[in-house]
């Protein structure tokens, strides 16, 4: 994800998405940042708002984020509460929710998408998968 978009996120949650460690122990989101691309801003952002709102209102306990990223065309958001059940089911459900979502969101640019198991998953719209066959295209002549 560009710079500057990760860093509107690091800035609005920054007890869910602590600054950046430059020491050991570094966690996945310290040493690469948000690994996907700026399609998925949005899906992000919310699910931080939900989890965060969780926080204000709903008695859900400290989270961190550790790690953001793609992973077979679709969205993966771990944090410190993944091995805690008890009471952060509501973030696993938020987690999983956002997870399943970003099959129909482009991580490209946003729009509605869909599933694409080329080579490489992919969740992309109508055009960012052409053009995506374009290239391969080019690719293989
Ligand atoms: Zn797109």
């Amino acid at each position: 994800m560009s710079p500057e978009l990760q860093e509107q996120l690091f800035e609005k949650y920054p007890d869910l998405l602590p600054e950046r460690r430059t020491e050991a122990p570094r966690t996945p989101l310290d040493e690469r940042g948000i690994e996907c691309r700026d399609g998925w801003f949005n899906l992000i952002k919310s699910t931080l708002e939900v989890i965060f709102q969780g926080q204000k209102w709903n008695n859900v306990g400290k989270v961190k984020v550790t790690q953001i990223k793609e992973k077979f065309g679709h969205l993966n958001i771990y944090t410190s509460a993944s091995r805690v059940l008890s009471n952060n089911t509501y973030v696993i459900g938020v987690l999983r929710m956002a997870s399943n979502a970003s099959f129909r969101v482009c991580e490209v640019c946003g729009n509605k998408a869909e599933f694409r198991d080329h080579v490489y998953r992919q969740s992309l719209c109508e055009m960012h998968n052409l053009e995506y066959l374009l290239e391969q295209d080019r690719k293989n002549q």
